[in-house]
């Protein structure tokens, strides 16, 4: 049986005034049940999902062994990820120099904090048990399990620089995980998200279809003004923000559309993995990336005191 969907309030401003941005969308990706109503507040215009899933039944959204971060990457995508990862590193040392405490919020099966030099303390935490037990039998980082919202981190830890890559849009409330954050970090301590833009092309050329809407599994999505009231509500001063350039959600759109309509052997054929259309895409990708409206943005955050 399919959970009663509960109706929330504005996370960011706290209103319940808001208008439909896309109704009845339904999960063509894992293909779950139920349809879904993406919601814009009016004081805000922060973007969310409303009514929505009781964040103690979300799981029953993610069929085991279907979601993508939790699964072995192929050896070719990893060398790649490896590739841009080395910029990651760059930054990471132009940041907070070559040692201090990193944590990795959704750290899945750890290969980014297992790919960072040996100066640093590491330490991952991982809602999916599979993935975190992998994590931390490869030995290099203290990895719990649990979900951000419910852990609680030993209270002696402050953490120089905390990861959150594609995890903003999965928590229940994003002005609690910004409170929290705060806490485990110290002055001039370090933030870097990666998360989704509503304000992009992709989300403007596939609309309910869009790669990172993900209803119901993404509970909100950000703009970079969202973004930055957030970080300005919870003492957060902003160091940089940066547009992806990679292809996949010009892909994963068109997959969506396409198993929505139960053409699979044409969303079979739009995959990221299909090096071809990959190639094909990232022109258009690049651009949207130059021009600061690509689906996927980095904010680089920098705790004030
Ligand atoms: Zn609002």
């Amino acid at each position: 049986m399919e959970p009663e969907l509960e109706h929330v309030d504005c996370d960011l401003c706290g209103k319940d005034d808001s208008r439909p941005v896309f109704e009845g969308v339904t999960d063509s990706e894992l293909g779950v049940p139920g349809a879904f109503d993406i919601v814009a507040c009016n004081g805000c215009g922060l973007i969310y999902l409303n009514p929505r899933v009781p964040p103690a039944d979300v799981h029953r959204y993610y069929p085991p062994g279907s979601y993508g971060p939790y699964q072995r990457e192929n050896p070719l995508i990893l060398a790649l990820k490896h590739w841009f990862w080395r910029r990651d590193k760059r930054s990471i040392e132009a940041l907070i120099g070559s040692s201090g405490a990193i944590l990795e919020v959704g750290c899945a099966r750890g290969d980014f904090l297992n790919s960072l030099s040996n100066g640093y303390a590491l330490y991952g935490l991982e809602p999916d048990a599979t993935a975190a037990a992998i994590a931390a039998g490869r030995g290099r980082a203290t990895v719990w399990q649990g979900s951000f919202e419910d852990f609680t981190f030993p209270p002696e830890l402050r953490f120089d620089l905390v990861i959150l890559a594609f995890v903003l849009e999965h928590l229940p409330s994003v002005r609690v995980a910004f409170e929290k954050l705060r806490r485990l970090g110290k002055a001039g301590s370090k933030l870097v998200i990666t998360t989704a833009n509503f304000d992009s092309w992709e989300r403007k050329c596939f609309g309910r279809y869009w790669h990172c809407l993900d209803a119901p599994r993404h509970y909100c999505v950000l703009t970079e003004a969202t973004f930055r009231e957030y970080a300005r509500m919870h003492g957060f001063s902003v160091l940089s923000v940066t547009y992806s350039r990679v292809p996949n959600d010009w892909i994963g759109g068109i997959g969506r559309f396409c198993r929505a309509r139960d053409w699979d052997t044409l969303a079979r054929f739009f995959n990221i993995r299909n090096r071809a259309v990959a190639a094909a895409f990232l022109p258009l990708s690049l651009l949207a990336g130059l021009c600061k409206r690509s689906s996927r943005f980095t904010f680089v955050l920098e705790r004030d005191a």
